[in-house]
């Protein structure tokens, strides 16, 4: 996945300041490691083609609303460099003095500038739409600017005019990115064995990456556990996000070193960092192959407790990884990631048709189906353009009406999911699962339509199992947690999802770079939440897993273990990790460690006593 010997440097031309920054010799950048590995090679970066926008006309009646679309990614642009300006003190000095006053220009192009005044003017004058009025004000402003350059006599002069091309030009790809939200479809003509460096990927971006091509993922934006970086270990993918300044600093076709594990990526690296590297890459290799050879050992404790380790699925292009890892069936297959990149939702047959497929290729396992969790920061354009959900606004969309509260809402959709489901579930064992739950009410709710559609289903001479699939939910808000004896009452079984529990636990959002820190699952506030659900539902008897990011994580494991679960959900990439560390640990001692634990009021005594018990 990685290369050593990248092709030489594309001949893009940058602005002269960007030119000085890469003349230093090495930089090493931090940020947040969320998919362990090492990866070498070129950077492929914020060059991406211009986008392929259609001369489009709009009829005069829509001129006003097209306006008010572009003010919207006008301000939208402009908080997103504000933001990225106010980060960049994290960067080495030198840096910073090259990029701040690019983002400054930036900046004065978004106010009241010939950019934004013509385009209004080829929206109102031309009935352009705001996308086709951006594109081509920018085009003529370029046009002009670089007439300029055939006439500027010294080579100094024609580079500086070049730079202000350039500026126009990016700042037009921001603005027309921001209009479309459109994903970064240019990953199609991604080199061969390239590191990724983007201000931001969606979760739906992250969807359209191909694992065996590319070698590693930076960006500046995102958290820990956000989506984009479940995706990423999914993929298996060496990535680091939240890397301030990154994007602005990148030469395309320069080679770099994202290191997934140590959260850095390094630009220009000397000759000695690159040897470093590629032991590092060549460990991770040694490290796989050692992990091939558990596929087959039990999972269990040297007690001798069994416990299941399943994985979680995103998309089927995860699954032959999912089938080597020795996972034992899919504890959370995340349905979102179906809906997405696409202009349509998907019908009852095309659903139906991928679930059975997903239940045949696990052969006999087990698969839980998590049920649409729209909302949040996954973003799914077809329901948007279908009327289903409405844009996603910046006022708290975590907090809106997403997952299971949509589904209520939105029956057709819901029920046209069951279907699918259900009639996949003859082609092995099936659970089905609702996320976002906080009301018993909604558990009764879901049930409801899962017996009605079972019924249209047989009515229509469909071949169901005798009994349906048990009906369980996700514990990821802290209402689900404190309620969990009231909800183990409805509810088949229990999955426990850490991370949106952490979030709503501490509000903190989990793909936000500048509140990273405070993303900590290990805080005695969540693990008490878990430790109360877990309680619930063995009282009840009801099967309880975890399938956040925490049951990934072998440092937590013989917490979890302590805590009482037994089963366990996790990026394939992960299910090897688990094992070793589970197959050293005793119950007893687990427990045991686990009071310790939950007696500690402060998480960084927790985390400390986590990383003692690692050692
Ligand atoms: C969770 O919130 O922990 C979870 C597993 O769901 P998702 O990451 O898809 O929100
Ligand atoms: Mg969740």
């Amino acid at each position: 996945m990685s290369r050593t010997d990248p092709p030489p440097p594309q001949h893009r031309r940058l602005p002269v300041r960007l030119r000085r920054t890469f003349a230093t010799p090495e930089t090493v950048f931090s940020g947040i490691a969320v998919s362990p590995g090492v990866a070498i090679g070129p950077l492929f970066g914020t060059a991406e083609p211009a986008p392929e926008i259609a001369r489009q006309k709009i009829q005069a009646a829509d001129a006003p609303a097209e306006g008010a679309r572009l003010d919207a990614a006008v301000a939208q642009s402009r908080k997103q460099l504000l933001k990225l300006k106010a980060r960049l003190e994290a960067l080495p000095e030198d840096s910073q003095s090259e990029i701040a006053p690019l983002i400054e220009a930036y900046l004065r192009m978004l106010g009241s500038s010939r950019l934004i005044r013509g385009a209004k003017r080829r929206i109102a004058e031309g009935l352009l739409s705001a996308e086709s009025a951006v594109l081509c004000e920018a085009e003529a402003i370029g046009a002009v600017i670089l007439a300029q350059a055939d006439a500027a006599a010294s080579g100094e002069d024609r580079a500086g005019v070049q730079r202000r091309a350039d500026e126009v030009t990016e700042i037009a790809r921001r603005l027309v990115r921001n209009l479309t939200r459109a994903p970064f479809q240019s990953f199609t003509g991604l080199p061969e064995g390239a590191i990724l460096v983007c201000p931001s990927l969606r979760p739906a971006d992250a969807a359209l990456l191909d694992p065996s091509r590319l070698a590693g993922v930076a960006t500046e934006e995102g958290g820990a556990d956000g989506h984009t970086a479940v995706m990423l270990r999914a993929l298996g993918v060496p990535a680091v996000l939240g890397v301030p300044g990154l994007p602005a600093a990148v030469r395309p076709g320069h080679t770099a070193v994202v290191d997934g594990t140590a959260g850095t990526v390094t630009l220009n690296p000397t000759a000695a960092t690159l040897a470093a590297a590629r032991r590092g890459v060549a460990a991770f290799v040694r490290e796989r192959q050692r992990f091939a050879r558990l596929r087959r050992l039990p999972a269990e404790t040297v007690d001798g407790t069994a416990v299941e380790l399943a994985a979680n699925l995103e998309l089927p292009i995860e699954l032959p990884l999912i089938q080597q890892c020795g996972a034992f069936g899919i504890g959370l297959f995340r349905t979102e990631f179906l809906f997405m990149n696409r202009e349509t939702v998907p019908d009852e047959d095309t659903q139906a048709e991928t679930y059975r497929a997903v239940l045949e290729a696990m052969g006999g396992a087990p698969v839980t189906f998590r049920v649409l969790d729209w909302g949040g920061e996954k973003e799914i354009e077809a329901l948007t353009a279908a009327g289903i959900v409405p844009e996603i606004t910046d006022t708290n969309p975590a907090l809106g009406l997403r997952g299971i509260r949509l589904l209520l809402r939105q029956m057709d959709l819901f029920e046209t999911q069951l279907a699918a489901i259900l009639r996949a579930s003859v082609a092995g064992p099936t659970r089905v699962m609702l996320p976002m739950v906080t009301t018993v009410a909604e558990v009764l709710a879901a049930r409801e339509a899962f017996d009605r559609v079972a019924r249209r289903l047989r009515r229509r001479g469909e071949r169901l199992g005798e009994k349906l699939p048990p009906l369980g939910i996700m514990i990821e808000t802290p209402g689900a947690a404190l309620s969990a004896d009231a909800l183990a009452l409805e509810a088949d079984f229990f999955a426990i999802g850490t991370n949106d529990l952490t979030a709503y636990t501490l509000a903190v959002d989990r793909g936000e770079s500048d509140v990273a820190g405070l993303y900590d699952p290990l805080h005695p506030a969540v693990l008490r939440l878990v430790q109360f659900s877990v309680e619930a539902a063995l009282r009840m008897h009801r099967p309880v897993s975890v399938c956040g990011e925490m049951a990934g994580n072998p440092r937590l494991t013989a917490l979890l273990l302590g805590l009482g679960l037994r089963s366990f959900s996790m990026n394939a990439a992960a299910v090897p990790r688990v094992k070793q560390r589970m197959r050293g640990l005793r119950i007893e001692e687990c427990v045991r460690f686990a009071r310790r634990v939950m007696e500690q009021a402060d998480p960084q005594a927790i985390a400390a006593l986590v990383d003692e018990a690692g050692r």
